[in-house]
């Protein structure tokens, strides 16, 4: 008979092989973790001054960043903001917030004055970071009539003051790739649906506009010249359809990191092309990269357009399903149908230690949380 020590160690044996096949498996996140892990949500957008959005991320382990944005379709700025302070008051510890500031008044006398004690005033109330939005770039313009760019010299005094402050830059800048095709060429549905909804963003039917390349050649610009300036691209930097792209622009600016934000889909049509490329990259760049879902809890409102991600009536399932996938998708090896590209996709397994940066450690360090 075999002693029972080395019964119960062969029999440990066989189910680490049976779950998962490989000498790493113990390495590995599986579905079952993912209530259990620490987690930060990045980039979401709660829009709603009511429990439903802390009580979904305290159940599954996550810390939010709610981040206000002057967005026509969003509550006013104003709105925005009390609801994150709000929220932030009832659970410091899960909510976090950036906060913004409003074109209306830019390259006027006073503007630059008036905005840095609008963003000093919200950082006493306990905002981590400031964001912009692609309107600069694309929809707002000077007195002189040109579309503002975010390397307009005219920022400099707000960067610096961020500089000297230690506030991180979150930038939305540009649109993702698919947004200069028509919509039958785009890559994810999820890109289709809100370019339709949104015909008025969709480039392709404005070539009047500046193209992908000058608005991130413009944004570039803007990143090397405030070095100091720690920078979050959002939605991977809108460079969402090539990790080598990213690449690069990682190894050019050692300032910049980005977000994962509603561009798994874009990620996922390039690994399913060729995971270990993909799962390369993850590796690579593991301090580099913040997890998040752009999950956004709004008021019901009859004109409300379509979101990326797509907003579905009842939030609670909605926010489930799009974190246990994208947990499936980066923890897991497992297979999962994809609606939004229209294909099963296989998770990158990425090693747990990088899992917990990507996921958490990375977010509390770029936004300086204690
Ligand atoms: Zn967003």
């Amino acid at each position: 008979m075999r002693p029972l020590a080395s019964l119960i160690a062969s029999l440990g044996l066989a189910l680490a092989a049976g779950t998962a096949g490989t000498a790493a498996a113990a390495e590995q996140y599986t579905d079952a973790d993912y209530a259990r892990v620490r987690k930060f949500d990045a980039h979401v957008h709660a829009n709603v001054d009511d429990d439903t959005f802390l009580g979904l991320a305290r159940r599954d382990g996550f810390e939010l960043l709610t981040i206000n944005v002057d967005y026509p379709d969003f509550p006013s700025l104003a709105t925005q903001a009390a609801v994150a302070h709000a929220l932030h008051r009832r659970d410091p510890a899960h909510l976090r917030f950036a906060t913004t500031f409003t074109m209306r008044g830019f390259g006027s006398p006073g503007w630059t004055e008036a905005t840095i004690s609008h963003l000093d005033a919200e950082r006493r109330r306990g905002a981590v970071a400031v964001k912009v939005w692609k309107n600069i770039g694309m929809v707002e313009r000077g007195p002189d009539g040109r579309l503002v760019m975010l390397d307009d010299a005219r920022f400099d005094p707000i960067v610096a003051h961020l500089e000297a402050h230690a506030v991180p830059l979150i930038a939305h800048q540009a649109e993702p790739r698919n947004c200069w095709l028509p919509l039958e060429a785009m890559t994810t549905e999820n890109d289709r649906s809100y370019f339709r909804e949104h015909p008025e963003y969709h480039m392709y039917l404005h070539p009047e506009q500046p193209s992908y390349e000058s608005l991130l050649a413009a944004r570039d610009r803007f990143v090397a010249r405030h070095r100091r300036l720690t920078f979050v691209g959002a939605h991977l930097g809108s460079l969402e359809w090539s990790v080598e792209e990213l690449a690069r622009f990682l190894d050019a600016y050692p300032n910049a990191s980005v977000d994962l934000a509603a561009r798994m889909t874009n990620l996922q049509v390039q690994s399913r092309a060729d995971r270990e490329r993909v799962r390369r990259f993850f590796l690579a760049y593991q301090d580099r990269l913040l997890y998040g879902s752009d999950l956004t809890h709004n008021p019901p409102s009859p004109q409300a357009r379509a979101q990326n991600p797509p907003a579905q009536d009842d939030f609670r399932a909605e926010a489930e399903q799009f974190w246990r996938s994208d947990w499936t998708y980066l923890a897991t090896g497992g297979v999962q149908h994809v609606e939004a590209i229209g294909a099963d996709a296989a998770g990158l397994a990425l090693p747990a230690a990088v899992i917990d940066k990507l996921y958490y450690a990375n977010a509390r360090r770029v936004f300086r949380l204690r």
